[in-house]
């Protein structure tokens, strides 16, 4: 009798860390996507800055824009070599990289006389 009452006490419980451990994945999900947006949102300001302070430098010939190997198909067609005047924003338009588009500039620099 007594083993039985303690037997539903101890399942109510379990309930209820059942629901904690429910409700935690949730805002954890929550927190993951505001943070991904930011993050993303903070990378294309990185992206133009960087690519402004290169078109800025004289010894700066050439962009190349790279992308990952896991790119999606948007940044693997922006990937590649481009003069100052034409080179495309990162990240590109309809990027739809999982975890955001990490892609970036390279500079190709002008011979260097001594
Ligand atoms: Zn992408």
């Amino acid at each position: 009798m007594y083993k039985g009452r303690n037997q539903r006490n101890r399942s109510k419980i379990a309930l209820c860390e059942l629901q904690l451990r429910f409700e935690l994945p949730e805002t954890a999900v929550t927190t993951y996507a505001d943070s991904t947006e930011a993050r993303m949102a903070k990378r294309a300001e990185e992206l133009a800055r960087s690519l402004a302070q290169l078109k800025a430098n004289p010894r700066v010939r050439d962009i190349r824009v790279i992308v990952s190997t896991d790119a999606c198909p948007a940044c693997k067609e922006v990937a590649g070599t481009y003069t100052k005047d034409n080179v495309p924003a990162l990240p590109p338009e309809g990027c739809s990289c999982p975890r955001g588009c990490e892609g970036h500039y390279q500079p190709m620099l002008n011979e260097i006389y001594p």
